[in-house]
């Protein structure tokens, strides 16, 4: 197992991507740490994890909210003396055109998405610093990369989560921290279940893999970028796409 005695945290890891990325943390022995907005949601996910002889626990909170962000942070390495391994995942959708997008919608993407990423690093790296080790993996999207009519909030938070990283990377490096992203193609989770057959038929169109992908071929990459394997890889970001960006 590649991450014993790493301690993970997984905001987002109630459901979806997130729950796969905590999941396949603790089979590779990490102590996961399994943030959401509700403790339902991530606290069944640490649940499951434990159940099946992994370590894991929970903790509900507002990423958008630098004040609970900054709390939580100082509990967790207070409680475990550390976090090597920080998967910015949480993320949410308020879909809509530019000439329609309520200023509401604009800043709660954004705080949502990218914001809560400053406020976790902003607290978490400073101790990963003391210790010459850290992995931070930032899940973005292809969105982020191309862009995507209806998703100006979206887009724009996603693509500042890979100028994010890449300014991390530089800064980072002579820790022994290494900073990445994941770009995620279209996913089967209830981020994406809301789409109707026509829409799925035309993205399927634009797949040359022909299918939506999983949570779990995220969960892979991740795994990857925070294993010793990916020690030399920083400052990149990683589609997974089943080829729709080239
Ligand atoms: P889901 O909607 O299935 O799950 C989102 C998770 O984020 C939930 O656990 C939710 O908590 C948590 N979350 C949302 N807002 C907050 C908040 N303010 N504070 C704390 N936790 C929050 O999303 P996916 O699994 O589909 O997506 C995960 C990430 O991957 C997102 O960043 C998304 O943008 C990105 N992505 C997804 C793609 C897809 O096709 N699915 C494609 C490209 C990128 P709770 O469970 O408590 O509600």
């Amino acid at each position: 197992m590649s991450l014993e005695n790493r301690v993970a945290l997984v905001t987002g890891a109630g459901r979806g991507i997130g729950r796969a990325i905590a999941e396949k943390l603790s089979q590779e022995g990490a102590h996961v740490l399994c943030v959401s907005r509700s403790e339902d949601s991530c606290g069944s996910t640490a649940e499951e994890i434990n159940n099946s002889g992994g370590k894991a626990s929970s903790r509900a909170l507002d990423v958008s909210d630098g004040s609970a962000v900054a709390e939580a942070a100082k509990s967790f390495i207070n409680e475990h003396g550390k976090v090597d391994i920080l998967i910015n995942n949480a993320g949410i959708t308020r879909d809509g055109l530019i000439l329609r997008m309520s200023s509401e919608n604009w800043h709660d993407v954004i705080n949502t998405n990218l914001s809560s990423c400053y406020y976790w690093v902003k607290n978490l790296a400073h101790p990963m610093a003391r210790q010459r080790w850290g992995r931070i993996v930032n899940i973005t999207s292809v969105s982020g990369l191309v862009g995507n009519a209806g998703q100006a909030n979206y887009a724009s938070s996603k693509a500042g989560m890979i100028g994010l990283t890449k300014t991390l990377a530089k800064e980072l490096a002579s820790r022994q921290i290494t900073v990445n992203a994941v770009a995620p193609g279209f996913i089967e989770t209830d981020m994406t279940s809301g789409l109707d057959e026509k829409t799925r038929e035309l993205i399927l169109k634009n797949i040359p893999l022909k299918r939506l992908g999983q949570p779990s071929d995220i969960a892979h990459a991740v795994d990857f970028l925070c294993s010793e394997r990916a020690g030399y890889i920083t400052g990149q970001v990683f589609t997974v796409d089943g080829g729709m960006v080239m």
